[in-house]
């Protein structure tokens, strides 16, 4: 039975993720934004205060934590800056082929890394999927992998790598041969100081501006038999199921956005006067927030149900899609009504609505555009019996 109710664990692991987001990642949002800062201090406070690698398993020294208690605990963070969300996301993102697909060998390997740190400073991950001409057309991925000797080597270049340059490995993938498309692809773990990996500038993006993106290239980078995940040629199934794994997140954080524009809002429309009266008092106004606190409820609620599915064993593509989906789209709808609400004032940088609006729109890219999710959605429709 799909059942609400959160136990006192989740309540206070909620907590612990909202103050930390608004004592420590709310005062300094609009500075990293600015900045284009990678907020290394934030992510030092919030590994030491357990706040990173969530779903790591306890075997590999995490906290083993649900898909659904995850999803709660990015809503909080991204209230405060969707940017810093992302960043805490992408390590576990890049963790997820090895949960899915790794050995144990591996898992104690790399998972264990990012739970351990070093100096108590966080490690990094990232998942390097995605190429200059190869984004939603994941089976299109041109990174060539060759046997070489005891294992591979691969040539290639990835774009829009979250953590990219902070990362200490990735979890990537490369093609035996572009022709043969998705039963070509295959799936590594790569050492970021292994010989041939450089790593490309950090993009100057237009939101979400506290994470880091950035090209990772590799040329003739030699990767061990042993770093191979699952199967040759299983890579493509490794990278939808992770997607699947890591959409309800997606859900989280636009959750997270409407939530804090919806909060903003509210108390804007109460105190700003025209018209001799606060504009929460003109009808106009009501009805746009209003259909913030319908979108804040329903984004939460898909993404609770798609969250709860992975944590019970039904991961369904199609229930991870609705979220991600509607999560995305809601969010960039609220968060221009946001700027709406606040009039000529949202429009500037004095407060954080417009942040808000910038950031949203990312949602509707990383992990899958709004269309993909789409077609996802259409394609498990019509191929469900009546
Ligand atoms: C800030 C940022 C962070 C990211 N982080 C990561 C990361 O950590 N790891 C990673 O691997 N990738 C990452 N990505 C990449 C992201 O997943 C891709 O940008 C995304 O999948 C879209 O691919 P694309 O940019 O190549 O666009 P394209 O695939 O070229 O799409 C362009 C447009 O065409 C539409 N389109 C494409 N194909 C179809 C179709 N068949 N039907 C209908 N419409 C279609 C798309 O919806 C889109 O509107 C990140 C991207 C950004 C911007």
């Amino acid at each position: 039975m799909f059942d609400l109710t959160l136990t006192e664990e989740q309540e206070a692991l909620i907590k612990t993720a909202r103050d930390f987001a608004r004592s420590e990642i709310a005062p300094v949002a609009g500075h990293l934004d600015e900045e284009g800062k990678f907020p290394q201090e934030i992510l030092t406070k919030a590994f030491q205060t357990g706040l990173l690698n969530f779903e790591v398993p306890e075997a590999y020294g995490g906290l083993g934590l649900s898909c659904l208690t995850h999803s709660l605990i990015l809503e909080e963070i991204a209230w405060a800056c969707c940017g810093v969300n992302t960043t805490l996301a992408a390590n576990m993102l890049g963790a997820m082929p090895l949960i899915i697909a790794g050995n144990e060998a591996q898992k104690k390997k790399y998972l264990s890394s990012l739970t351990a740190g070093k100096n108590g400073e966080p490690v990094f991950c990232a998942y390097a999927c995605s190429e200059p001409d190869a984004g939603s057309d994941v089976a299109g991925m041109r990174t060539k992998v060759e046997k070489k000797g005891d294992g591979y080597v691969l040539n290639g270049q990835k774009r829009w790598i979250t953590n990219g340059g902070v990362a200490t490995w990735f979890t990537t993938f490369g093609t035996f041969d572009p022709k043969l498309k998705h039963k070509g692809i295959t799936a590594f773990v790569v050492d970021a100081a292994s010989p041939g990996v450089k790593i490309g500038k950090k993009e100057n993006k237009m939101g979400q501006r506290a994470s880091m993106t950035s090209d990772i290239v590799y040329e003739d980078v030699f990767v061990p038999k042993e770093n191979l995940i699952g199967e040759e040629g299983a890579g493509f199934k490794v990278a939808m199921k992770t997607f699947d794994r890591s959409r309800p997140w997606i859900a989280a954080g636009a959750a997270g956005i409407i939530k804090r524009s919806l909060d903003e809002c509210r108390a804007y429309s109460l105190e700003r006067k025209a018209f001799g009266v606060p504009i929460a008092q003109h009808q106009a106004v009501q009805f746009m927030l209003a259909e913030m606190a319908i979108a804040y409820e329903t984004t939460r609620l898909l993404c609770m149900k798609a969250s709860w599915m992975v944590d019970q064993g039904k991961l369904d593509s199609i229930v991870s899609a609705y979220a991600k989906a509607y999560g995305a789209d809601a969010a960039m709808r609220v968060t221009t009504d946001a700027v709406q609400i606040f009039g000529g004032y949202g429009y500037t940088k004095e407060y954080p609505v417009e942040k808000l609006m910038r950031d949203a729109k990312l949602l509707q890219i990383y992990e899958g555009t709004s269309q993909i999710q789409r077609m996802v959605i259409a394609k498990n429709l019509l191929s469900q019996e009546k």
